[in-house]
Parts: C-alpha cells; structure tokens; sequence
C-alpha cells in the first residue's frame, strides 16, 4: 500500500470516530428538561459591577417555550474603561504577529521543511517532482483532493508560463495556495456591527478560549462585549466562560447548570440590546451525538435572535480544533448540515504538525477560515491571514 491510500485509510478511519450515533439517546441532555427549566434559584448579582447599565432582572410566570424565567440569571459586569491587562502589552515585547504565527506554526514548518527542500532542489519538473510534492502536501494534513485540486492548477501554469525549473515553481505554488483562501472583502463586517455571534463546535475544541480571546480583542478596540454561556449543560463550561469574561472584562449573562440555553440567548439579547452592546458573543453546546436535537437546539435559538433582535448582523462561526486534522473536516461538515456557518476558527495550529488542515477545509467546504489560535494565552488568537499564512509554513526564512 503506497503512502497516498494509506493517508486515505487513514483519514477514513478518523474521520468515523466523530460519526453520530442513532437518534435513540436521551434527547433532554440537548434540550434541557422542564425541570431544568423550572429552576428558579435566584443567582446571587452582587458580581455585577457598579459600572453596568441598569438591567431589570425579573421572572414570570406565564413564559413561552422560549421566553423562560429570566429570574436566574446571573450578569456580572465589565469595567468600562482598562482594556484587558495582557492584551494590553505593546506588541514588540511579545514580537510581531508574524513571528508569533511562525513560531505557533513552527511544527507544521519544520516537519514539511526539509522534503520542501528536496522537492525544490529537483533537476527537473517531471512526475517523480509533482510525486514528491503531492506526499509533501498530504504529510501536512492538505487533504488528497486539496492537494490533487492545487497540483492540477500548478501543472497547469508551469506549461502555460513555460516554468523549467522546480525552484520557480516554488513561488507559483505559494500563490495558487494564497488564492485558494483569499476571504472576501465583508469577511469581518460582524465586527463593525451590532451583532450577535454564535459560536458552534463540539466539547474540547478551545470554544470557550476562543470566546475569551475574541472578547479580549473587541474589548481593546473599544467594543462593549457581553457573553452568553448558552452551555448550559455542563458546570464548568459556564465557570469557565465566566473566568474569561473577567480576563478579558466583558460582561457574561449565564444561568445555572442544566437551564434551557435558549432562555440564556433571550436574557442575553435584551441586556445587549439595553446595554447598546457591540458584540454578543454566544457560547453554545455542540454535541454531535444527535443531528435532530443539535438542529432543533440551534433553530430555536436563531429564531429568538431573529424575533428580539432583527436588527443584529448575525454570524455563526463554528470552532475546530487543527490537531485532530481531518476529523476536524468531518466535524465541519456534519456541523454545515445543521447551520449556516459564515466562518471558521481553527484551534491549537501550535500543537500540531498538520497546519495545512486549513487549506483543506477552506478548499473542500467553501467556508472560509477567520481566525487561527496559536496558542493559550489571550493573545494567542489572530486573524487569518493567507499571505502571512502561507508564508510561515512554505517560505524560506
Ligand atoms: P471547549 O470545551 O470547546 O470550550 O474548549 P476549551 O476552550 O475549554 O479549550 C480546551 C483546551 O484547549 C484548553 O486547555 C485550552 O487552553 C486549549 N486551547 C484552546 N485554544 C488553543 C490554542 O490555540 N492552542 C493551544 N495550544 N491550546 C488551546
């Protein structure tokens, strides 16, 4: 079995891991029970800072499947004024932002490296070339039909452009890849909007960091942020969450344990909407393990943004995490087929040697990667950016 169907099997083999199990599971671990809902322990407020607007907290009786008691949530606070501590460090101390993205990438650039080398240093172009380059392409996790797509474009140019020397190539290659994930001009609009972002992804994946380092960004560039802990269906995601919207000072609208996240979204949205908030930062539940309740879970939400907040520039990113490679793909896709996913964020680049999984999924899915975590820290998020990019895996130094 040659390297090419062993990467095949491969990926077929991880990519069933994430497979959905049959619709026979208990459907109230994604829907939350009416008990759950029910609960009507009044969280403690004293977290909320003397600096929030004033935001009525009180319950009812008569509540709609969706409009749940809003008695318990708990908001706690931002300071209006310090922008978050580490986010504020100047940028030379901790090096540019390309050096911090070679250095998070530095696994991929090294294991590729050297057969980059020797695949350019070839005579000629010819099929043991094209041969190497494509093992090369596929051991940095690109996907087979990724980099059969690029290699095809690449022969292509070489004859038209009349390029004899596999060096030359180099360059060409480089730009074929920049231009396969080239985002498009309104790719961040959400940004300069009022907006509400949902955030999708499965357990694990660095959801909730990178909610804190998304935070942490807007609240430097003067953005009044609050989260929502619509993961209602484990403690820690909601302790978590709330550890990070102190780091990176934003407010958080969370419930307790085992509540209905969509009445989490619906007090969300009113604080936001009172508040004259910016950014609204949805953190969800994401289990793959029932496609209908996944479905079912994520439209009620989008319907009650749509009713309580039509005016909101909507945008849904789904978290993947770059070191389970091609399984992340997978999960991508399984996720595309119960929402519209306007963007990605690509987790732990840092800990892998796979860093050109993000090619493969801006190419096989048409979903363009927006931001990339190199890292743990608050920093660590950065803005995807193909040129630089593609550049810190391919280009020479
Ligand atoms: P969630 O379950 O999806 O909310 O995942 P978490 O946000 O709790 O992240 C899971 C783990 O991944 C945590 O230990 C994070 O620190 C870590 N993590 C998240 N993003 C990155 C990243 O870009 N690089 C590295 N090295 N670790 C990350």
């Amino acid at each position: 079995m040659g390297l090419f169907d062993w990467i095949k099997k491969d990926n077929k083999a991880e990519s069933d891991i994430e497979k959905e199990e049959p619709d026979t599971k208990d459907t109230d671990e994604i829907s939350g029970t009416d008990e759950q809902e029910k609960a009507s322990d009044t969280k403690d407020t004293d977290e909320a800072s003397d600096t929030n607007e004033p935001y009525e907290v009180s319950g009812t009786d008569e509540q709609t499947e969706d409009e749940a008691s809003i008695a318990e949530t708990e908001i706690s606070g931002e300071e209006e004024t310090a922008p978050p501590e580490d986010s504020a460090e100047p940028e030379d101390k901790k090096g540019g932002i390309f050096k911090r993205l070679v250095g998070g990438l530095a696994k991929t650039r090294n294991s590729i490296s050297e057969s980059l080398s020797s695949v350019f240093a070839a005579n000629h172009i010819d099929d043991d070339f094209y041969d190497e380059l494509e093992e090369t392409l596929i051991m940095a996790d690109m996907g087979v039909s990724t980099t059969m797509n690029i290699l095809d474009e690449l022969r292509e140019s070489v004859k038209k452009k009349h390029i004899k020397e596999p060096a030359d190539c180099k360059d060409l290659l480089i730009e074929l890849i920049k231009e396969q994930m080239s985002l498009k001009e309104n790719a961040y609009e959400y940004e300069n909007k009022k907006s509400v972002v949902m955030i999708i992804g499965v357990n694990g994946v660095g959801k909730t960091t990178s909610i804190g380092k998304l935070a942490a960004q807007f609240r430097k560039n003067g953005k009044k942020v609050i989260m929502a802990a619509a993961d209602t269906f484990r403690a820690a995601a909601i302790e978590q969450l709330t550890e990070w919207a102190h780091r990176s000072q934003a407010d958080i609208i969370s419930q307790k344990e085992g509540a209905d996240p969509s009445a989490v979204v619906y007090d969300a949205l009113q604080a936001a909407k009172a508040r004259n908030t910016d950014i609204l930062l949805i953190d969800t539940a994401g289990r793959l393990h029932n496609k209908k309740n996944l479905m079912d879970e994520l439209g009620k939400m989008n319907r009650i943004i749509e009713r309580e907040y039509p005016d909101a520039y909507k945008e849904t990113l789904i978290v993947l995490d770059g070191t389970t490679g091609q399984n992340a793909l997978e999960q991508a896709k399984q996720f595309k087929q119960v929402a519209d996913i306007d963007g990605i964020i690509l987790t732990k680049l840092d800990g892998t040697a796979k860093g050109g999984i993000a090619i493969a999924i801006h190419a096989e899915l048409g979903v363009p990667v927006k931001y990339i975590g190199v890292g743990e820290g608050i920093d660590d998020l950065q803005k995807f950016n193909p040129e630089s990019y593609v550049n810190a895996i391919f280009a020479e130094e």
